[in-house]
């Protein structure tokens, strides 16, 4: 961890922001709040989402067009025609995209229509890439691995830092551990430990690491109450027919219910939510 000299925080009040879009930044005193489908399946699909979450509000939207899945013979995504589909629904409803790249023959094409790249658990310590994103241009959203530890995560941001690009944004998303009843473990230790560690945006991934949409909400709440930076929560029209990772999605009223009831938690620990009527993001 002392090799971390990008990540790690220089003195208590060294901290990041990282821009999304002109007004869209995470960093600050606001909570940014991402929403989306697990993948792109159609433009019905994206235009509801994003029309529907905008007013929620969120201040960016996820799908993944090149999906990492466990067995190849699953969707792997809608590729360049989900990227036209995000790009579309990005310019009309003015929200920042966020796409999964998943190989370095990806960059060029996903930098032409994404705001910023995630780089998924399952490729957190696929060095060539995050040197690669070094020089992507764009910012990074990176997942924690499947079993990664605290410092190889870490180490993974100090990669994509120290090959020219600052602008990280970490994200726990659960780690694995012996109890199938949820799918990960949301380890808010390391929320906790990450931020005050590093000077880096730090979000949480409550979907992916509870599995089950029914524990979505109180663990939204509680990455909050520890100190994330923010949220990605997966959002569908239609859930239960969600291609993927359909348990773990939530409707779009729950997830309107959600952001809103965010906001007294947010503000019990000192931070603000974007408002409809405050669109502009401003460093306090
Ligand atoms: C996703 O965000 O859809 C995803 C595949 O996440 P993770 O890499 O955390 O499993
Ligand atoms: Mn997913």
């Amino acid at each position: 961890m002392k090799d971390a000299k990008l990540v790690r925080k220089a003195a208590s009040d060294h901290q990041s922001i990282v821009s999304l879009s002109k007004e869209v930044a995470i960093g600050g005193q606001e909570i940014l709040i991402i929403g989306g489908p697990c993948a792109v399946e159609s433009m019905t699909q994206m235009e509801t989402v994003a029309r529907e979450l905008k007013s929620a509000p969120i201040q960016a939207l996820r799908g993944g067009v090149y999906k990492p899945r466990t067995s190849p013979y699953a969707f792997q995504g809608s590729g360049l025609a989900g990227l036209e589909i995000l790009a579309t629904v990005s310019q009309r409803y003015d929200l920042p995209v966020v796409t999964e790249v998943m190989a370095i023959s990806q960059i060029e094409e996903i930098s032409a229509y994404a705001d910023m790249l995630q780089v998924g658990s399952r490729n957190m310590q696929n060095f060539d890439l995050l040197k690669a994103l070094g020089q992507a241009g764009k910012p990074i959203l990176l997942k924690r691995g499947l079993a990664a530890t605290i410092e190889e995560f870490i180490m993974a941001a100090e990669y994509v830092m120290s090959h020219g690009n600052p602008n990280v944004v970490l994200c726990e998303r659960g780690i694995r551990s012996f109890d199938s009843y949820t799918r990960n473990v949301l380890d808010l230790g390391a929320v906790v430990a990450l931020k005050q560690l590093t000077h880096l945006p730090v979000i949480v991934d409550p979907s992916h690491a509870a599995g089950r949409r029914e524990l979505v909400a109180d663990l939204s709440r509680a990455a909050i109450a520890c100190g994330a930076d923010g949220l990605i929560i997966e959002s569908h029209p239609e859930p239960d027919h969600s291609v993927s990772d359909a348990q773990q999605a939530l409707s779009i009223e729950a997830m309107i219910k959600l952001v809103r009831s965010i906001k007294p938690v947010a503000e019990a620990v000192g931070r603000k939510m974007y408002g409809v009527e405050c669109p502009q993001f401003a460093i306090v």
